[in-house]
């Protein structure tokens, strides 16, 4: 099982099919049930969350009893091999990342465009994506 459907399967009143689904957010109450939780399974496996009540990322993953590493696929390789075998990525890859890492800052700056608060964890993740940008573009030039 992938970790979308790992998540999925842990969500009350899901619609839709992977890799776009709506949710009864498990982090607020809803008095209507509003499937206010949007779930989006990008292309590298990992899961982005968002829920239009503005809960945080992280209280959403525990509320299912889950933690923010769920949110990742498991690596293919363990990390002692992938030290050994250290090749340089293949451009698509590196093109592939860069463009998961491009749909959370898309996620964010909208929500920065239309003046929403950016919590913490969002924070935490701009951080991130904007660390492995820098990353994956140094690996684009090695590519290259
Ligand atoms: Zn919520």
């Amino acid at each position: 099982m992938d970790a979308a459907e790992k998540f999925v399967a842990k969500l009350a009143g899901v619609s839709g099919r992977g890799p776009r689904w709506r949710a009864i957010c498990p982090a607020h109450e809803s008095k209507h049930r509003t499937r206010s939780l949007a779930v989006f399974e990008a292309d590298d496996g990992r899961v982005l969350l968002k829920c239009h009540a503005g809960c945080d990322v992280d209280d959403i993953v525990r509320a299912v009893g889950l933690d923010l590493a769920d949110l990742f696929p498991p690596r293919r390789d363990d990390s002692s091999r992938a030290r050994r075998i250290r090749k340089p990525w293949a451009a698509r890859d590196v093109i592939a990342a860069l463009r998961a890492e491009s749909m959370v800052g898309w996620v964010l700056l909208t929500d920065i465009a239309n003046g929403k608060v950016i919590t913490s964890a969002d924070r935490e993740r701009a951080r991130l994506a904007a660390q492995r940008a820098a990353h994956l573009m140094q690996e684009l030039s090695n590519a290259a």
